[in-house]
């Protein structure tokens, strides 16, 4: 057991070889070793302490401590190589999934791609729809209507006239955030509106760990002003990459899952069978035919 009259809760931000950088709840940025039985006790070694993780601190001077404890983990990001799986940033609240209303054009099947990430990582999404100053708002309201009806939460944003942007400062607050979306939609846009300077912050540390061989596959947290922090990793920007078995793939489609247990063929696909409860809910308009096409395109593995 921790002794909680030394002991001190704090956040690991990042992890260097053998340190991590832990935020203490004073703010205090201190660089922890782990306590060697913590160590002794963990099967695999890497696994010991990872970017996101609560831990239990013992404070040694100003600038360093112990890591006495790991709190357990929700909200894992990993990424399976040569058969092992890797810890890459751990306890992230949300994702945000943003899109542009246009320049890019919206692509609502790659909406659905990170979607099918979160739902499959179990980490709630939130769909941002950005520039929604270049278009007319009522033109994304069928696409945000289908989603908000599945249960997720959608923002239209404004990077540049800020429309949106209180209402996404109060869903980043005190939380870990990851963010995902092609390039060019508007991510940093959003992050220095919310807290300015920080996309400059997050290209920094992401050049810096470019340099070192250790933490380029790991993540790292970023403070945000008002609390909470972004998440920023090489694994998120990859997002849509992260291998899917098609098998799966309608257990992860939310509105698929009531009807899938009722198709005559346990292991129907959905596409050509007879008797599919998938396809006759497509034809009684109880499932969006787009997200039923956007779910046939993924089981067929085709690319964006
Ligand atoms: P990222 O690649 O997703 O980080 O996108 P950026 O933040 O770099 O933005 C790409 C381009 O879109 C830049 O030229 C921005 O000025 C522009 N942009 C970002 N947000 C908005 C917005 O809300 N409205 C408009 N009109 N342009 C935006
Ligand atoms: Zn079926």
């Amino acid at each position: 057991e921790v002794d909680r009259t030394v002991c001190r809760m704090g956040r690991v931000l990042r992890v260097q070889g053998l340190v991590s950088i832990v935020q203490m709840e004073d703010g205090r940025l201190l660089a922890c070793a782990t306590r060697q039985l913590l160590k002794q006790l963990s099967t695999e070694l890497r696994h010991v302490v990872a970017a996101g993780d609560r831990v239990w601190v013992r404070p040694e001077g100003q600038r360093e401590g112990v890591i006495e404890r790991v709190e357990p983990r929700t909200g894992v990001l990993s990424r399976s190589s040569r058969g092992r799986q890797h810890l890459i940033v751990v306890n992230v609240d949300q994702v945000l999934i943003v899109a542009s209303a246009a320049e890019p054009r919206i692509k609502p099947n790659l909406i659905d791609r990170y979607l099918l990430t979160c739902e499959k990582m179990r980490i709630r999404p939130i769909v941002c729809i950005n520039k929604i100053d270049l278009v007319d708002p009522v033109s994304v309201m069928p696409l945000a209507g289908v989603y908000s009806q599945l249960g997720y939460d959608v923002l239209c944003l404004s990077a540049r006239s800020g429309q949106g942007l209180d209402a996404l400062r109060r869903l980043t607050a005190g939380k870990a955030t990851a963010l995902s979306g092609q390039s060019g939609v508007g991510k940093s846009s959003l992050l220095n509106a919310l807290d300015p300077g920080l996309a400059l912050r997050i290209q920094t540390v992401s050049a810096e760990s470019q340099k070192g061989r250790h933490t380029t596959t790991t993540a790292e947290l970023i403070p945000l002003a008002d609390g909470g922090w972004v998440v920023d990793t090489p694994g998120i920007r990859q997002f849509q990459l992260w291998d899917t078995i098609p098998k799966e793939l309608d257990g992860y489609f939310r509105e698929l899952r009531p009807y899938v247990s009722q198709c005559r063929y346990p292991d129907c696909t959905h596409t050509h069978e007879d008797e599919c409860a998938v396809k006759n809910a497509v034809a009684d308009n109880h499932i969006d035919p787009r997200r039923y096409e956007s779910f046939l395109q993924m089981q067929a593995g085709d690319d964006f």
